[in-house]
């Protein structure tokens, strides 16, 4: 019966052999009780940890009230997630979809739509990065810039290519080619945990703005205070003109958003772009509830606190470990660069010591603590990595 249920499941995952069933705080449950610290966060997404008490309430009262109505009708919540989103960030105007995929989907329709209508450009044409990941779709996988990702899915969606990473020749190319947009991760995350370097973020944030080239910001793993600021750009003085979110969104309520400036968002009218479940009155309730920690608790402090710790006994151990090359990332993004193979670490770590961690490529382990751990669970993890690597 379980084999067959198992298998009734497309193949599109490599799964750990574990089934959780029950989350709280850092911690998640099995179906056979056993208790794990969760590092992952759901891949970036639970950032106020599992089961958030303020997010529970709030969801729990909106499913009594309304589920879906679609956007044909004005939402309440829609509207007071959109406004805290641009009050505390560089944007002024936000659409609401599903997923990371479709934010970036958005976003990349929106740039197409400046280039026709503003720039009067035939070809729109958006520059990304090579090691970058975007999403899955056909639109998102054509800009991601690793091959193993579009390998048996072509014909890609044309108007994309890419350049190198931190490398000042592709700030050269930009100038050259005046491309509609840029589309980039401050963070690559899936990537292998590789920060934007910051003087050649703001020579290309200078360089579009120059040339009216968009900037869009790809944070929907590093954005939602997984960075120790709420959106990773802060960090980089630069303002971009867009910025995709999802993940740590709706605390593991599915919920994606494209804010954009508002020279960019009014070449979207009513019929241009459109989502039948985004922003719905439940998404939108758990978004809602989420930024609202952000805004209105010390969270963002806390996390700063607890990721200073954690980098500065991360690194007093890389200087003792053979196994361990290197540490890098930003605040709770944190990818450990590891002499072998990262699977191998992250599976010794949930078999022998109950700790979920994941990778980013052959050998970055990636390291996602909730932001709400405690002092307690990240001495306990740090004990973890001492045991784990030589
Ligand atoms: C996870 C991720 C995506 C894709 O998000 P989905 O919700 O899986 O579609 C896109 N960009 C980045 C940077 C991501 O980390």
């Amino acid at each position: 019966m379980y084999k067959q249920a198992v298998q009734s499941v497309m193949h599109t995952y490599g799964r750990f052999p574990i089934t959780l069933v029950e989350g709280k705080g850092s911690n998640v449950w099995d179906d056979k009780g056993t208790k794990y610290l969760d590092f992952t966060s759901g891949i970036a997404t639970c950032n106020l940890g599992h089961v958030p008490d303020e997010v529970k309430t709030a969801v729990a009262e909106q499913v009594e009230k309304l589920w879906h109505c679609s956007n044909l009708y004005h939402i309440p919540n829609q509207e007071k997630l959109a406004q805290t989103l641009t009050e505390n960030s560089v944007g002024d105007q936000v659409f609401f979809c599903n997923s990371g995929a479709e934010a970036n989907e958005a976003a990349i329709k929106i740039a197409k739509k400046y280039g026709h209508d503003v720039r009067n450009q035939a070809n729109p044409h958006i520059i990304t990065f090579k090691n970058s990941f975007h999403g899955r779709t056909m639109a998102t996988l054509s800009a991601t810039g690793q091959e193993k990702i579009q390998n048996g899915f072509t014909p890609l969606t044309p108007g994309f290519s890419y350049l190198p990473f931190n490398d000042d020749a592709s700030l050269d190319a930009l100038i050259a080619q005046k491309p509609t947009a840029v589309l980039l991760e401050l963070i690559q995350g899936e990537g292998g945990v590789i920060p934007a370097d910051a003087t050649w973020m703001h020579k290309m944030a200078e360089i579009c703005k120059e040339l009216d080239i968009l900037l869009m910001i790809d944070e929907i793993q590093t954005g939602i205070g997984r960075t120790g600021t709420l959106f990773a750009y802060e960090h980089y003085d630069i303002e971009p003109d867009v910025i995709t979110l999802a993940k740590g969104l709706g605390s593991g309520f599915p919920i994606g958003a494209m804010i954009a400036k508002e020279h960019v968002a009014k070449v979207f009218s009513p019929g241009t772009h459109g989502s039948t479940f985004g922003g719905n009155p439940l998404a939108a309730t758990a978004g809602l509830a989420t930024i609202s920690q952000f805004v209105e608790s010390d969270i963002l402090e806390q996390s700063n606190q607890l990721a200073a710790f954690i980098w500065s006994e991360l690194q007093k151990l890389s200087s003792n470990k053979q196994a361990i090359k290197s540490i890098r990332g930003k605040g709770l993004l944190i990818g450990i660069e590891v002499d072998g193979n990262a699977m191998e670490y992250v599976n010794k770590a949930r078999e022998e010591h109950q700790l979920l961690i994941v990778v980013a490529g052959p050998n970055i382990v990636r390291i996602l603590p909730p932001l709400t751990a405690s002092k307690t669970e990240a001495e306990q993890f740090i004990a973890i990595i001492d045991q784990l690597f030589v």
